[in-house]
């Protein structure tokens, strides 16, 4: 289980949808805060808050918005874990061919260091 120093951060923001990650935005911009994105939290690098600024916590915009089963393509909120994927994916026959070793982590995360 990986741990992280603490960062005292303003506020953190549970989203659901791209409304709600506007206003954080929104919120940030107006009163000139930074803001960092967080997935599953399990990053060892310890690097990703920023003191006194606002978090936007993207493990509620998880939701699975399409699955192509002709080209085996699914789209998903970048909140969704690798699990989540392969749990829906699974009924129609279907596996995750590339991950990371371990399922827990988010998509969100994935693509931002591609
Ligand atoms: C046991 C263990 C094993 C690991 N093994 C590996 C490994 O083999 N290879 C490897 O590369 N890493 C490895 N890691 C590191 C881990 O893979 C990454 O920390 C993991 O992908 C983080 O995912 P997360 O959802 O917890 O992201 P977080 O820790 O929540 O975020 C990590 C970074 O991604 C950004 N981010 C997250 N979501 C989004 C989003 N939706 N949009 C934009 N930016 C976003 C954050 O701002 C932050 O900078 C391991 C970690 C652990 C605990």
């Amino acid at each position: 289980m990986s741990r992280l120093n603490p960062v005292e951060v303003r506020e953190v923001y549970e989203v659901h949808d791209i409304e709600g990650i506007r206003g954080v935005l929104a919120r940030a911009q107006k009163e000139h805060l930074k803001v960092s994105i967080a997935g599953k939290r399990h990053s060892q690098g310890q690097q990703t808050a920023y003191r006194g600024g606002l978090v936007i916590d993207m493990t509620h915009f998880n939701k699975v918005l399409g699955l192509d089963q002709g080209t085996r393509t699914i789209r998903v909120q970048s909140g969704a874990t690798w699990k989540e994927i392969q749990d829906y994916a699974s009924p129609y026959g279907l596996a995750v061919e590339v991950q990371q070793a371990s399922n827990i982590f988010t998509l969100g995360r994935e693509c931002t260091r591609a």
